[in-house]
């Protein structure tokens, strides 16, 4: 493992985002030739054996650093998370069943949108009242249905399950933007699916991690490509995985797990979001959108109070090379997206940054 590399720029984007320096450089190197083979692993059949090895490492990789039961299963396809919206339904609602779903902002919303088109999704718990800024509790998920489907963290609101719901049925989480940075008991979900591009990688894969034992439950007849059983069967292989990603999340795994795995990131990412989310509140300028409770160690949303003042609060955070803290359309302000590979250094950039400005316009 190369010593650590500073990144150049604090990039705070919420997704694709920032990887350790180290893995990019080590995918740039297997671009041009990929361990000495004079080839590049663009250019590489995906039933290689070197690629064959990638594809088995990472996926037990995946399910290591989870501590997943033995008997689950792994598989890398692409379509994004937004494909995962609509594998849920055909994958675990029966024909003329229905899935539960918790309703805390876009991504939930879309991920309902595509079961309605299969059957009955029924919001059990949503936060849209006060546009999603809590996670809502208390609500609970009927014995009839097939799943109880909720988002962990919301990448856009900045709010994060610190429990997870306790579900009478399967309970399947998509997970994309908070995946392996907190511990999390993956025998208690039927299928946590993820996006590669919020914490574990680039863009272009999606990663579906369930229980076998919960599929071929709908009484439906699945097209293949559709089919998890049928990817996890082929060892995702069925048809040309998105092989550069993949190859990318093993690296992004094996930087994880050599720098304490789960556990350790999860402290990191505390200690992150401890020195941000204290900044918002010392300074009276800054304003928190999300109730403290749920406030999301990932994606930190925030406002100035006074919005005349951003122009100017943008030109001195672009100054210090800080990068993409503009909030997302729908809320506004600021968000600062802080995944696994953030180091703690860009924080504190941010922060002084912060107080600075505060000094000068409070
Ligand atoms: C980004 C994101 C998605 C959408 O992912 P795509 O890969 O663009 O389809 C879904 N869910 C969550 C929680 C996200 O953060």
């Amino acid at each position: 493992m190369p010593v650590e590399i500073k990144p150049k720029v604090h990039n705070f984007s919420a997704g694709p985002c920032v990887l350790p320096q180290q893995v990019f450089q080590q995918a740039a190197q297997a671009v041009l030739d990929w361990d000495g083979s004079g080839l590049s692993i663009l250019e590489v059949s995906h039933r290689s054996k070197p690629f064959v090895e990638v594809m088995e490492k990472t996926r037990a990789l995946a399910k290591e650093l989870l501590g997943a039961p033995d008997h689950y299963q792994v598989v890398f396809l692409g379509g994004g998370a937004s494909m995962g919206f609509h594998m849920v339904p055909q994958n675990f609602m029966k024909v003329g069943g229905k899935g539960a779903y918790a309703n805390t902002g876009t991504w939930a919303k879309r991920a309902i949108k595509e079961a309605q088109l299969l059957g009955n999704a029924t919001v059990v718990g949503s936060s849209e009242d006060k546009n999603f800024n809590y996670i809502p509790k208390g609500f609970s998920v009927p014995n009839d249905a097939d799943y109880f489907h909720f988002t962990s963290n919301n990448t856009i609101y900045g709010t994060q399950y610190k429990a997870f719901p306790k579900s009478p049925v399967p309970l399947i989480c998509d997970m994309s933007s908070d995946i392996y940075s907190r511990p999390v008991n993956v025998a208690d979900f039927a299928m946590i699916y993820a996006g590669a591009q919020k914490n574990m990688g680039p863009a272009g894969a999606t990663m579906y991690l369930f229980d076998p034992n919960a599929l071929g439950k709908t009484g439906r007849t699945l097209s293949p490509m559709m089919d998890l059983a049928n990817h996890a069967a082929k060892e995702s292989m069925y048809n040309t995985p998105p092989v550069f990603p993949v190859y990318v999340i093993m690296l992004t795994l094996e930087w994880l797990k050599h720098n304490g795995g789960v556990a350790a990131a999860e402290k990191r990412n505390q200690a992150k979001a401890d020195l941000l989310y204290n900044a918002i509140d010392r300074l009276p300028i800054f304003q928190g959108v999300t109730a403290k409770e749920d406030r999301s160690a990932m994606n930190a949303t925030f406002l100035l109070k006074n919005s005349a003042l951003e122009p100017a609060f943008d030109e001195q955070w672009k100054a210090a090379g800080i990068s993409g803290i503009r909030g997302h359309r729908s809320v506004g302000g600021y968000r600062a997206s802080m995944y696994n590979a953030l180091p703690l250094e860009s924080v504190q950039a941010l922060v002084d940054v912060m107080e600075e400005f505060a000094k000068k316009n409070g």
